[in-house]
């Protein structure tokens, strides 16, 4: 279905739950967060059900999401019945990679082959102190069983910040280069309470500025489904770089998303706060034709752009855990 903007909404990143097991500085303060109660998340059952009515108003796409997914009870089980909705083309995830090498067989077992890790530093030192945990090795154990277990691609996220990981760029574009990973740099995005500033900044320009001095960057076209990144290829690598400037880089005209939340609320923007509750009507039994509604009138309603390039970096009052990136 198009929204009023022209744009075809295909994509669903959908968050599982709100929790974690790592507490990266950018996206969950380490204290103070508040937890939905788990009667207000939405069961595995009401989720299936959401995600099949968004399969009949255009949904081909679901990226699974969280807080972090695999810390949901019975996730993969969840995960099977997600992947056999009839008309959906794709189902994706996106872990910290904690809790991968005990699922990565599971999940790829359930039709997945395609996976995001986020992993910020390749120093167990540093990334203990991004994520305010010591796993950097189950990480690395993860990525390296879901290899093994044949995911393709492997894509790792990297939230690149000034000052913190910034002198790991070419580090991680080496590894692109060793590995079949896709390395995606993301720029740091002001959400929640994460204390953005322009310091810690660091745009998609500057690092490909970084990674020229590593040769030729060939350019790679993007899957239809895929999302906003500007891929590369180094010669004679066997991974791929990409370059997510969600900020620097105003992709708002071809974005395809939509988000629902842990708890049942369908976003239009990442950066809007405006949600349509789809529980409600869902749990007070108000039948499908009902929520139908509330799904075309939030892709309809999108809004048109995230407003942060003319208005300044603005905050979305959520946490990013809390709607899943
Ligand atoms: N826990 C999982 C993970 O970390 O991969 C899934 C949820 S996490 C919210 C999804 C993605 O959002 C991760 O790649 C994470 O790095 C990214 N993210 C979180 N906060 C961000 C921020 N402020 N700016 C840019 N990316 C962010
Ligand atoms: Fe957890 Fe992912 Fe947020 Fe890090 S980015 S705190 S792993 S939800």
């Amino acid at each position: 279905m198009q929204d009023k903007n022209h744009r075809i909404i295909n994509y669903l990143r959908l968050s599982v739950t709100d929790r974690c097991n790592l507490r990266c500085i950018y996206c969950m303060p380490e204290e103070g967060i508040r937890f939905m109660p788990h009667s207000e998340i939405l069961t595995y059952e009401e989720m299936l059900h959401l995600v099949r009515l968004c399969v009949q108003r255009g949904i081909r796409k679901v990226r699974v999401t969280g807080g972090e997914p695999l810390v949901r009870k019975g996730f993969a089980g969840f995960l099977e019945r997600l992947c056999r909705i009839e008309g959906l083309k794709e189902v994706a995830l996106t872990t910290n990679g904690v809790l991968l090498k005990r699922y990565a067989g599971d999940i790829r077992k359930c039709g997945i082959c395609r996976i995001n890790v986020s992993l910020d530093s390749l120093r167990p030192e540093r990334f203990f102190q991004i994520t305010g945990r010591d796993c950097f090795q189950q990480v690395w154990e993860g990525i390296e069983e879901a290899e093994r277990v044949g995911f393709d691609p492997i894509k790792i996220n990297v939230v690149a910040m000034k000052g913190m990981n910034d002198d790991e760029i070419l580090d991680f574009a080496d590894l692109a280069r060793k590995r079949p990973y896709h390395i995606r740099f993301i720029e740091l995005m002001p959400v929640g309470q994460n204390g953005w500033n322009p310091e810690t900044f660091i745009s998609t320009d500057e690092i490909y500025r970084q990674l020229l001095s590593l040769g030729n960057l060939a350019p790679v076209h993007s899957h239809p489904y895929d999302g906003p990144a500007k891929r590369f290829k180094m010669d004679g690598s066997r991974g791929e770089i990409g370059l997510i400037g969600a900020l620097s880089h105003h992709f708002c005209s071809a974005c395809n998303r939509l988000r629902l939340t842990a708890e049942g609320n369908l976003r239009g923007c990442l950066f809007s706060d405006e949600e349509t509750d789809l529980k409600t009507p869902l749990r007070e039994g108000q039948g499908d034709e009902a929520i139908l509604k509330l799904i075309e009138w939030t892709i309809r309603n999108k809004p048109k752009d995230h407003g942060l390039l003319t208005q300044g970096p603005r905050k979305c009052v959520r946490e990013m855990h809390s709607i899943g990136g």
